[in-house]
């Protein structure tokens, strides 16, 4: 396992991290969290990923209980939660970072993760009604008071992110170091596009979700919905649309045979192209079970096969043409 920094802090990542969305809870009790956790873990994953939203809280409650029994020491490993959607329907409770959500937020993530304080801590979504000098204050407050060591973002734009570091170094305040966006071969633009003079100017970190498009690009639907599969899921029917469109698995299908011929699985190929970009400080993988976390973390050991031929016969798969990434 190789490690980044995260952007220009002093944190080491390893560049595949493992994240709890969807899984932990709706598809993994506290048994399976911990032999997930402990097989990323010793792979040399350093950094688990979370979020209050995700099973409204549980997914948080699991991860808490599994670190608990996995008993590894708190300097090894690093923690994020994120806030944003809240968990209640209140109306000062959702979709905003107003100083008080952010404040109840992290104390309630801390007790459910039964922890001190969260190395990385993410404003999920922007909220374009609080403003941000507010977000950034608070976001200030909670590093101080040690509850996280570092903040972030996570869809943000640009924009929003310089306005947000401009408030802070104003006053002097923590500014955020990292963001948390959407990447892989099927979403690509926006990171390897409009991000990109923001990241060589700013030296800002990156967590990158969905590597795999919640499974898409592992070539799992090529054949049709498998049981328990993500995109068999109740409140999934999104991602079931995404993994039987006729033009996206014709892509994924010639993505699977480059991967054969590279003697490599589309996981792993999948997930090797996002650790080429070297904007990425980590790719959070996920896992509904160990045997995909045991594929998943041999990726790296793929990204040096991914020459620049390679890399452009991917690109005429997907129908990319050069001009259109920035990078
Ligand atoms: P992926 O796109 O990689 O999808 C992971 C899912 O794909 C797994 O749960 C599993 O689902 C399937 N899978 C994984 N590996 C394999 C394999 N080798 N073979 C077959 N199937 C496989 O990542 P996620 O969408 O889960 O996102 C990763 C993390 O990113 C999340 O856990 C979360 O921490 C973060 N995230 C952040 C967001 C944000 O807004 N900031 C949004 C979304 C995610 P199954 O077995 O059920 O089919």
């Amino acid at each position: 396992m190789e490690y980044r920094h995260l952007g220009r802090t002093g944190i080491r990542v390893s560049e595949l991290s493992l994240g709890s969305w969807v899984t932990f809870h709706t598809q993994a009790d506290v048994k399976a969290a911990v032999e997930i956790m402990a097989a990323a873990y010793d792979s040399g994953v350093n950094f688990f990923d979370n979020a209050e939203a995700y099973a409204n809280g549980r997914s948080e409650e699991v991860m808490g209980a599994a670190l608990k029994e996995l008993k590894w020491r708190r300097g090894s490993y690093l923690v994020s939660t994120k806030i944003y959607w809240g968990l209640h329907e209140g109306v000062n409770e959702k979709n905003t970072l107003n100083r008080k959500r952010l404040i109840e937020g992290i104390n309630g993530s801390l007790e459910r993760l039964q922890l001190d304080y969260v190395d990385l801590l993410f404003c999920h979504r922007p909220d374009k009604t609080t403003p941000i000098e507010e977000t950034v204050w608070a976001m200030h407050n909670i590093i101080e008071w040690g509850k996280a060591m570092y903040w972030g973002t996570s869809e943000w734009s640009a924009a929003e992110i310089v306005e947000a570091i401009a408030v802070a170094e104003r006053h002097h305040l923590h500014k955020p170091v990292m963001e948390q966006p959407v990447y892989n071969l099927l979403r690509r633009h926006r990171f390897s596009g409009e991000y990109v003079r923001f990241y060589k100017e700013y030296g800002y970190g990156s967590t990158t979700w969905s590597p795999l498009a919640s499974g898409i690009l592992s070539g799992k639907y090529l054949k049709g919905i498998p049981q328990g599969s993500r995109a068999s899921l109740e409140g999934f029917e999104w991602v079931k649309e995404n993994a039987t469109d006729t033009s996206t698995l014709s892509k994924v299908q010639a993505l699977d045979s480059l991967a054969r011929e590279l003697g490599c699985s589309l996981s792993q190929l999948s997930l090797a192209w996002c650790l080429k970009n070297p904007f990425v400080s980590t790719v959070i993988t996920g896992a509904s079970r160990v045997e995909q976390v045991h594929e998943n973390m041999k990726a790296g050991e793929v990204a040096p096969k991914l020459t620049p031929e390679i890399l452009e016969r991917i690109d005429k798969i997907l129908g990319i043409k050069p001009e259109e990434d920035d990078d």
